[in-house]
């Protein structure tokens, strides 16, 4: 048995592993569906490391990328009819997947845990709070064994000193890659970054 295969055991929802698996590799290219098991697994690590639920860190890690490939008409059809900030819609699927995903979590699988919930829609961004849960999803989907970026290793030694400066790292660097490559940054992105900003600020 692998590590994934203990992961995740039903009590968070009436769906078994097994089912949620065949789901979420039906929304998604091959590639794709490999990097979410290489989160979950990472997020399985951060979670026993820093003593997060290993079951939610497992459920919210599988569904996170959920929406992602989906057809961006109809992401912008949920975020307008469930009342989620229409400004979203501007940025395409990156910024909407995560939102979205989140909704599929809960009225598909029926996730009522608000800890997994934020975890998934917030993991693109960050959050200006974050549980422990999406802390570890919000790193997890950064340095899985997978991302080969410039910085990842950095990121990595980060993850095992403190999720707070991989998640501080990881915020400041988006920011800056989106300026280098002159893409739209979403507001909501420089919220959270001037909430970590501050935080890290007023403590040194
Ligand atoms: P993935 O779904 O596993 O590829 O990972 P993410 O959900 O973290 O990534 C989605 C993409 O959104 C990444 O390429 C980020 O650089 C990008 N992204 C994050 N914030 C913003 C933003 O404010 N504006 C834009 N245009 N892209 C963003
Ligand atoms: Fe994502
Ligand atoms: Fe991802």
């Amino acid at each position: 048995m692998t590590k994934t295969d203990l992961a995740y055991t039903g009590s968070y929802t009436d769906w078994t592993r097994k089912a949620i698996l065949a789901e979420v590799e039906k929304q998604m290219k091959p590639s794709r569906f490999q990097h979410v098991l290489r989160v979950e697994a990472c997020s399985i690590e951060l979670a026993e490391k820093y003593g997060a639920s290993v079951e939610a860190c497992s459920l919210a890690a599988l569904l996170h990328d959920f929406s992602k490939e989906h057809d961006a008409k109809i992401m912008k059809e949920i975020v307008l009819s469930q009342g989620m900030d229409s400004e979203m819609t501007g940025y395409g699927s990156e910024i909407m997947h995560g939102p979205v995903g989140a909704y599929y979590a809960e009225t598909v699988f029926g996730i009522t845990d608000e800890a997994i919930l934020d975890a998934i829609r917030q993991h693109t961004i960050g959050g200006e709070t974050m549980s422990l849960i999406g802390k570890v999803l919000f790193i997890a989907d950064y340095i899985e064994s997978g991302r080969t970026f410039k910085g990842v290793d950095e990121a990595r030694r980060l993850a095992g000193i403190s999720l707070d400066e991989a998640a501080y790292f990881k915020i400041e660097k988006t920011i800056i890659h989106l300026v280098k490559k002159e893409l739209p940054i979403y507001p909501g992105t420089i919220y959270v970054y001037n909430s970590w900003i501050q935080r890290k600020v007023g403590k040194s």
